[in-house]
């Protein structure tokens, strides 16, 4: 593992413990992630992908445009690290609560059977092929969403790698303005206030980090303060930015309120039951969300 894998997994362990502590109901789902996350930062060290190499003129014309640097499907991923991973995750899942629980098992029976094709499955994950997923959770008798979620979980490392190798191409000095990642252009899972307030988002398809505007929604760009606003969590360590043009929310971390350890996918996890309040008010969150456990 290199410095910052090992860093990236003390800060996992740090995170959870510290939010086990003050949340105590999310203890369990807690366990099923750290393991989640820490599994495929192991894979992660383990892989080594070829560079995604974007030849200049197209590269000009996506700086000018503000055009996300590749598409979701143009990821490479590593297809054998993968699937190690996947079965992995079947063992964890199968370890982990109701929802997860049978889900796992019955995917892990389907790979060990022969019925479900892991090389198919993953790159059909990568290409987002509704048809393929809607066909594969009937016959295994799998919520659809976890299997996504289970599939999607598996390529992570390998999307994670590309957009860190790709992130060369970005300028890091300035903001990034458009409401998606620069890498991918995917909605962000979450936004984090550092510093003096400065506004980062996190990227829900390849973990990218960007530097954003602070006052805007990150979904259509709306940048009208007057239709722009938020509402604290009990705690006030996250609050909810809520969009009333496009009726959209997301979730933000206030660094500069919380003294202990923050991984921002596990502060993801960890906050659900704001997702459930804001989706009470009618919003909507402005990223898939394939796990509701
Ligand atoms: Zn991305
Ligand atoms: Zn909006």
């Amino acid at each position: 593992m290199t410095k910052k894998e090992i860093e990236t997994a003390e800060q996992i362990k740090k995170a959870v413990s510290a939010i086990k502590a003050l949340r105590p109901a999310y203890k369990d789902l807690l366990a099923f992630y750290e393991k989640l996350f820490l599994a495929q930062e192991t894979t992660k060290s383990h892989m080594r992908l070829q560079p995604i190499e974007i030849p200049e003129d197209p590269l000009a014309i996506k700086r000018k445009e503000k055009f996300p640097l590749i598409a979701r499907k143009d990821f490479t991923i590593d297809i054998k690290a993968s699937e190690t991973l996947l079965r992995e995750i079947c063992r964890l899942a199968g370890e982990a609560n109701e929802v997860l629980a049978p889900a796992g098992l019955k995917l892990m029976d389907g790979l060990d059977s022969g019925t479900v094709d892991a090389p198919t499955l993953l790159s059909k994950t990568l290409s987002e092929n509704d048809v393929y997923f809607d066909e594969m959770a009937k016959s295994l008798e799998i919520d659809k969403e976890v299997l996504l979620f289970m599939a999607h979980g598996s390529i992570r490392p390998s999307l994670s790698l590309c957009a860190e190798q790709l992130a060369t191409y970005i300028d890091k000095d300035t903001l990034w303005e458009k409401g998606y990642c620069p890498v991918c252009g995917s909605p962000p899972a979450i936004s984090i206030l550092r510093g003096e307030g400065e506004r980062f988002l996190f990227c829900s398809f390849c973990n990218h980090e960007w530097h954003s505007q602070r006052i805007y929604c990150p979904f259509c760009e709306n940048k009208d303060q007057k239709t722009l606003h938020y509402f604290f969590s009990e705690e006030e360590e996250y609050r909810v930015d809520v969009c009333d043009q496009c009726r959209k929310y997301i979730k933000t971390i206030d660094t500069r309120k919380i003294k202990r350890p923050v991984y921002p996918f596990i502060e993801q996890v960890a906050t659900l039951h704001l997702d459930m309040l804001a989706q009470h008010q009618g919003l909507q969150s402005g990223h898939p969300l394939w796990l509701k456990t």
